[in-house]
């Protein structure tokens, strides 16, 4: 079928995810038609940057050689069995591995298949420990204003993004919120962090006074929490807020002081993204449950998980007639392809020393950036790991966002395009994530055409 033909049956039959099918009335979608590392094609041969991993879960690069060697090899043995009550050599070799790379006391791997299973997974245990541990009225939940959790309606009554979920806000069951950290605006009025020194040390200009309100929240209905579900050190779908490890350490420990579970989203920030490993790393707290899944295969096909310890697991360990068993489970958790692919990641990680070739590629990605502050429309530059963002602002004195209806973004976007670039901004932030396997080199291309498209006040909402 040629592309013409093609995209009219796209038109015809497919109603693509968070898109407003109207802005394609007139304008193709982009035709992918295959991809190696950081490039997508089109069968024009036109090249793209994949600079946001194709929705944050592309790790190194696309189609890797040797994750598609551990995929091939599991396809020829054994496609997909029910994990209730039957095992497998993928699923057992990965939880062992996922245990092994995460802190002591993260015990215990529940698969799921994306990432607003693995967030309900951790909440419905949650609320289950505490029930059958004597504490019944450990009901309640708290998650961060513009933090995002996924889209069932259980992950979204716990979501802070209301441009995404509004219209179902009779549907959401009630939960405390706190405001989130958001240095650039701080809620405390204190003045942002400098940039991280070069020992990588953290230089607060504050002392976390926007943690009052955890410690006020806690002190009033700790006793009755079962959870604090938060994304650590970077809350991506809300506008890709960076904020301090001390500020993630202090509310673990002020959390963990009245008893609540921390539940780490980490679908997003695990698998290298910010630099370690894990998130968490950089705080050293360990959660009670860690939700990991975008980055775990790679990329390559879709899995999640939900980590949690031994003492939560024995809580649901008894006599089948206890009714202690977490009723859970999804057709494809643990899916063997998958779990080959995630393996397939992890040996990636070893081989090439992902994580510890990171600190050049990082350090360069700050020097392409820096002269991005000198646009007018730029407020604000953040990084962490291989994560940047730049927030536009109509008026940078005074922080003033861009109103929504200008839709800032969307110019933004079809000049990227032109550029070869897949960039796509979340309303004002505009944001690269990039693949850790990105090379120096590619980076250099990648903000240059950035520059092109942002330096170009005909592309900014005037
Ligand atoms: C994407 C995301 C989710 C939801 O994952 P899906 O696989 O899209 O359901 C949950 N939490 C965070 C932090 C995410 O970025």
């Amino acid at each position: 079928m040629n592309d013409d033909a093609l995209m009219a049956q796209d038109r015809e039959y497919i109603w693509h995810p968070f898109t407003q099918m109207h802005d394609y009335a007139q304008r193709d979608l982009l035709l992918v038609d295959r991809a190696q590392g950081i490039k997508l094609y089109d069968r024009q041969g036109r090249e793209y940057f994949d600079t946001i991993s194709s929705w944050w879960c592309i790790v190194h690069g696309h189609s890797h050689p040797t994750m598609q060697r551990y995929v091939r090899e599991q396809l020829e043995k054994l496609d997909q069995v029910l994990l209730a009550g039957i095992s497998h050599e993928p699923a057992i070799r990965l939880a062992a591995k996922l245990v092994e790379l995460t802190p002591p006391g993260l015990d215990k791997v529940f698969y799921s298949d994306n990432g607003s299973t693995a967030c309900e997974v951790a909440v419905k245990m949650s609320l289950q420990y505490w029930q059958q541990s004597g504490h019944p009225e450990r009901q309640g939940l708290l998650a961060l204003e513009r933090g995002y959790h996924g889209d069932t309606i259980g992950t979204m009554s716990l979501g802070g993004v209301p441009e995404f979920h509004q219209a179902f806000a009779h549907l959401m069951f009630p939960s405390h919120r706190l405001t989130p950290p958001t240095c650039y605006r701080c809620p405390a009025g204190m003045p942002a962090p400098l940039p991280p020194a070069v020992d990588g040390r953290e230089q607060l200009r504050c002392d976390c006074e926007c943690l009052q309100p955890l410690a006020e929240l806690l002190a009033r209905e700790g006793e009755r929490l079962a959870a604090f579900i938060l994304e650590p050190r970077l809350m991506a779908a809300g506008g890709m807020i960076i904020y301090p490890a001390q500020w993630l350490r202090r509310a673990a420990e002020l959390t963990r002081s009245y008893g609540v579970h921390l539940i780490f989203d980490e679908v997003a920030t695990g698998f290298g993204r910010t630099g370690t490993m894990f998130a968490l790393e950089s705080a050293g707290v360990t959660p009670d449950f860690l939700c990991l899944s975008k980055g775990l295969t790679g990329g390559m096909l879709p899995m999640a998980v939900t980590m949690t310890s031994d003492e939560i697991y024995r809580a649901f360990y008894g006599e089948y007639h206890e009714n202690r068993t977490f009723f859970h489970g999804h057709t494809f958790s643990g899916n063997p392809l998958a779990a080959a692919a995630a393996l397939g990641s992890l040996a990636v990680f070893e081989e090439e020393q992902t994580i510890a070739g990171l600190s050049p590629k990082m350090a360069h990605l700050d020097r392409c950036l820096a002269r991005f502050k000198e646009l007018p429309w730029v407020g604000d530059l953040r990084r962490l790991g291989m994560i940047a963002a730049l927030e536009l602002v109509a008026d940078r004195a005074g922080k003033q966002p861009f109103p929504a209806v200008q839709r800032v973004g969307w110019p933004i976007y079809l000049a990227g395009l032109e550029q070869g670039l897949l960039l796509r901004p979340l309303g004002n932030i505009v944001y690269l994530w990039l693949p850790l396997s990105t090379t120096e080199e590619e980076i250099t291309t990648i903000t240059e055409k950035m520059w092109q498209v942002l330096s170009n006040p005909a592309n900014i909402a005037q």
